[in-house]
């Protein structure tokens, strides 16, 4: 099956073309058409399947088909992920697959100095892909709020869970807005992930790769 048939824009055909990537993962194919519907997602997919851009693609989509010319960005979508390593590599794949489609990312992780995470801040972006608690450092400090945002990712939700993230997971959660599209990835299904995906989640689809 070729990206063509998803339903991907040129913009981001073009991307994909230049990355080498001929067709999509299977969590791709299933989960492209369903985020472009405006479907919660609900996606049980371990780290090697394709789900960074299975989630990437259709985000950027959807912001670039509705983005405002002339307008200062906005944050309108954020990832949430556990570590920096995971937070780098989503951002590096915002910016190879929306390279054509003029939206802007950037990354905020902890363990070094803010100053220039919030210089780029000022910028302005589109896609934030942070981990939690340098999140909440920099909305504690007035650097940013979630009030714009309409797309929300939770990647790794198991691992995030397993490193003790919950109770930041939920600050997170009460600064979103409650009208969004959410996307949840896990590994693993455990009951508390059921539970945290529902307090998220509206009617999602479910993926299961
Ligand atoms: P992920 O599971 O998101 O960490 O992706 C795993 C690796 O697969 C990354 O190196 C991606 O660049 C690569 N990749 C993702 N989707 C495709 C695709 N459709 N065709 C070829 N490579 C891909």
């Amino acid at each position: 099956m070729p990206f063509s048939a998803l339903g991907l824009i040129d913009h981001l055909r073009k991307a994909l073309a230049e990355e080498g990537y001929n067709s999509p993962t299977p969590i791709q194919a299933e989960a492209i058409p369903v985020i472009l519907d405006g479907n919660d997602l609900l996606a049980c997919a371990q780290t090697g399947t394709g789900k960074t851009a299975a989630f990437a693609l259709p985000v950027l989509q959807l912001l670039h088909q509705s983005r405002m010319h002339g307008e200062k960005r906005k944050i309108r979508c954020l990832v949430l992920t556990p570590t920096r390593e995971l937070a780098i590599q989503i951002g590096e794949s915002f910016t190879a697959y929306g390279r054509h489609t003029g939206l802007a990312n950037t990354v905020i992780f902890g363990g070094v100095n803010q100053n220039p995470q919030t210089e780029r801040l000022v910028k302005g972006v589109d896609i934030l892909v942070a981990t939690p608690g340098r999140l909440l450092d920099l909305i504690g400090q007035g650097h940013l709020h979630l009030r714009d945002i309409e797309y929300f990712v939770l990647d790794e939700a198991d691992r995030m869970l397993d490193m003790g993230f919950i109770h930041d997971i939920k600050r997170v959660l009460a600064a979103l807005p409650k009208k969004r599209q959410s996307l949840f990835f896990s590994a693993t299904m455990p009951p508390e992930i059921i539970r945290l995906s529902a307090a998220i989640l509206h009617n999602p689809k479910e993926i299961m790769v």
